[in-house]
């Protein structure tokens, strides 16, 4: 026998230099049940009807349709895309990865802002680009920084609006000014997870922009205001050449049967999608207006569009002592020193109990501190 070790498959070496995704924690480091605000999960569930289709879907035996033909005509429908130029994902992050795939690999550059959603530096690697983070402004995507980091080796730019973890929006002028300054033949990826929560009198033009341009995806997801993120549903738009790349990379059977059938009813159950943007908005002003009443402790709220919401600590109460505090008290949120926001929590906005509540244990910490 001999002493050598074992060869084994090695990973590349840009596959090596990846961090699993951390999604949202559910319990505490002891195991104890809290209440969840760290992933942006809708608080008022999903739609009855669609969890009622989800029962009558096609049996789990049988392949399901791996086109999701009438999804994709009623996605079409609500938003007037022909539903060839639609393409299903398992959840957006999967189409995150097929865009990236599809147009970078090693020597490229994917570009994206400081503070943006942490999977895509992940997106960005494990193609092989070089992921190329450009610094934010007030916790925002910046366009004019965006534009002045476009190198030959520019192949993607990720943006997502409202961001995530900031919340942060940019209106439609500004998402126009940032693909009018790009290279024809670099792709922009509009990330439009929480689009739904936008009011539609501001909506930022990204699906337009996605049916003009043949070097722009629009993606949506059903794990948001929809409340179906156990599901894995999400979807893009763009030119038919982009929608063919994509189609031919994505998973062959990617939206099980019950997702298929979930998704249908959810869209079809619009009050649901209006209601929890209406909830959402009216309980992220009443929190906002009561971490800004904490602004004498150095506690301050990133504008939000989204369906959480930044909150600051530059006073003596520090980001690490008041994510414990709300976890001693029964609530997880998202801390996120990784990402360059220790003095920070993203919260999402839960029901109204739970909003107040965390309100009042934040004044209660801000004082102590
Ligand atoms: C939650 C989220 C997504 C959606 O992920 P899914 O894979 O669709 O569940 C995409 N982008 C951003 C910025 C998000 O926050």
């Amino acid at each position: 026998m001999s002493d050598a070790p074992c060869p084994a498959p090695r990973p590349k070496p840009w596959i090596e230099a990846i961090h699993a995704y951390v999604p949202g924690k559910s319990a505490g480091d002891d195991g104890r049940p809290l209440v969840k605000l760290s992933a942006n999960e809708n608080p008022l569930g999903t739609s009855p009807a669609a969890l009622a289709a989800r029962a009558k879907a096609v049996a789990p035996s049988l392949y399901p349709d791996a086109d999701s033909t009438a999804l994709r005509e009623a996605i079409g429908r609500l938003h007037g895309i022909d539903p060839a130029l639609i393409v299903m994902g398992t959840g957006s992050g999967e189409l995150l990865h097929t865009a990236a795939g599809a147009f970078a690999g090693p020597g490229d550059e994917v570009l994206y802002s400081q503070y943006a959603f942490s999977l895509y530096e992940i997106v960005a690697r494990r193609c092989g680009a070089e992921p190329v983070e450009v610094p934010a402004k007030d916790y925002g995507n910046d366009v004019t920084a965006l534009l002045a980091a476009v190198t030959p080796q520019t192949r993607v730019v990720f943006v997502a609006n409202p961001n995530n973890p900031t919340g942060t929006f940019l209106p439609k002028a500004e998402i126009a000014r940032l693909h009018a300054g790009l290279p024809a033949d670099v792709l922009l990826v509009l990330d439009q997870a929480y689009a739904e929560y936008v009011d539609p009198a501001d909506d930022d033009g990204s699906l337009e922009l996605a049916a003009t341009h043949p070097n722009v995806l629009a993606t949506r997801t059903f794990s948001k205001a929809y409340g179906l993120a156990g599901e894995r549903v999400g979807w893009g738009t763009g030119a038919a050449p982009l929608i063919d790349v994509l189609n031919r990379i994505r998973g062959a059977f990617n939206i099980g049967n019950s997702a298929q059938a979930t998704a249908l009813a959810a869209l079809a159950d619009q009050d649901f999608v209006t209601h929890s943007r209406t909830h959402n908005a009216g309980e992220r002003a009443r929190f906002t207006a009561k971490v800004e009443a904490l602004g004498n402790h150095g506690l301050r709220a990133v504008p939000s569009e989204a369906n959480f919401v930044l909150i600051l600590f530059e006073g003596r109460l520090s980001g690490e002592a008041a994510y414990k505090g709300l976890a001693d008290r029964g609530y997880i949120v998202r801390w996120l020193p990784s990402q360059g926001l220790a003095q920070a929590l993203r919260i999402t906005i839960g029901n109204r109990a739970d909003m107040d509540a965390i309100a009042a244990i934040l004044r209660e910490l801000a004082e102590a501190a």
